[in-house]
C-alpha cells in the first residue's frame, strides 16, 4: 500500500482543498505550475496576510504578502471563516503543532509550520474513494 501511495502522490495535487468547516481554500488568483494555488490567512509577530502555496503535493513553493524567514512560525487560518487549520499533530522534527488542508473523501495533506522545516504528510483514509476518483480522470481525459 505504501508504494501505491508513493507513485500518486508524486504527481497528486491538492485540486479541493478545504478548512475544517468546509470552505474552500483554492483560488484562480495565483497559479503555481499552472494550477490553482492554496490561499490561506497567514500571521506570524503580529502581522498578517494572505499565504500562497503550491498546491501540487510535495512543492514547497510559496508566495507570502507578509515577509517570513527561516524558523518562523507561523499560524494558518482559513480566510472564509478564521477557523485555526493546525491539529493535534506534533512535527517530530520542530515540537510545533502541524496543521492540516482537508480533503474530499476525509483524507488531509499535513504541514509544519515552521518556515523551512519540509516535514509533512498525506493522510488519505478512503484509499478506494481516491483511486475511483483517478480512474474517473482518466478515462476523461481519453475521450
Ligand atoms: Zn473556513
Ligand atoms: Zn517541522
Amino acid at each position: 500500500m505504501n508504494d501505491i501511495i508513493k507513485k500518486i502522490s508524486s504527481n497528486l495535487r491538492v485540486a479541493d482543498g478545504r478548512c475544517p468547516k468546509g470552505h474552500s481554500v483554492m483560488t484562480q488568483k495565483r497559479k503555481f505550475d499552472g494550477q490553482a494555488a492554496i490561499a490561506l490567512q497567514v500571521a506570524v509577530g503580529g502581522r498578517s496576510g494572505t499565504i500562497y502555496l503550491n498546491s501540487f503535493y510535495g512543492r514547497f513553493e510559496y508566495d507570502s504578502e507578509i515577509p517570513l524567514s527561516d524558523k518562523d512560525i507561523v499560524n494558518l487560518t482559513c480566510p472564509e471563516c478564521g477557523v485555526s487549520l493546525h491539529i493535534e499533530t506534533i512535527c517530530k522534527f520542530c515540537n510545533v503543532q502541524m496543521f492540516a488542508v482537508h480533503l474530499p473523501d476525509g483524507g488531509q495533506v499535513e504541514a509544519c509550520p515552521v518556515v523551512g522545516c519540509r516535514n509533512h504528510s498525506l493522510k488519505i483514509v478512503d484509499l478506494d474513494a481516491q483511486l475511483a476518483r483517478m480512474y474517473v480522470d482518466e478515462t476523461k481525459f481519453q475521450m
